[in-house]
């Protein structure tokens, strides 16, 4: 099965465990597999909207049709592979999440829903982490530091993953 993976880089300021709550709301534009056409709009879609495939047999997070070829496509979100971004990754790219996207490849992230860190030592928890200008700083009152994280990236790389 092929696997594609959301990388983040940033570089971190006395923060660690930089990740997302599983009730995240992706923002993300996908290319058609069949007749390259990008989707118009972001397409929004979190792990708590399931939607049945035809037969109703299994749930997926996203279903949507090419809007030049009208191929369906879907995306779900993989169980157990949302990830967190540590202090010693800094600046190196890292998976995040990983979708199984049918029909399409995912092209653009936009970080529109907040992030959540914490400080080196565990104590001061950050739920409210804005990237979606790609910098973020704030200040640590229990440690008295100013954290931060600064040149938020992404990318989606493709893995090839055996199917269960
Ligand atoms: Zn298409």
């Amino acid at each position: 099965m092929r696997v594609s993976v959301l990388e983040i880089s940033a570089q971190l300021e006395n923060v660690t465990n930089l990740t997302i709550s599983s009730q995240y709301e992706y923002h993300i534009k996908f290319k058609c597999n069949n007749c390259d056409t990008e989707t118009e709009n972001f397409m929004t879609f979190s792990d708590d909207s399931k939607v049945p495939l035809m037969g109703g047999k299994s749930f997926v997070n996203l279903i949507f049709k090419c809007k030049v070829c009208s191929r369906p496509s879907n995306v779900s979100i993989i169980d157990g592979s949302l990830r967190s971004y540590l202090a010693e990754d800094s600046t190196n790219f890292k998976p995040l999440i990983e979708f199984d996207c049918r029909g399409c490849d995912p092209i653009l992230f936009q970080p529109i829903n907040r992030f959540q860190c914490t400080n080196m030592d565990n104590t001061t928890e950050f739920n409210d982490v804005d990237l979606s200008e790609l910098n973020w700083a704030d200040y640590d009152e229990r440690t008295n530091e100013s954290v931060g994280i600064y040149d938020f990236k992404y990318r989606f790389t493709t893995i090839k993953k055996s199917t269960k």
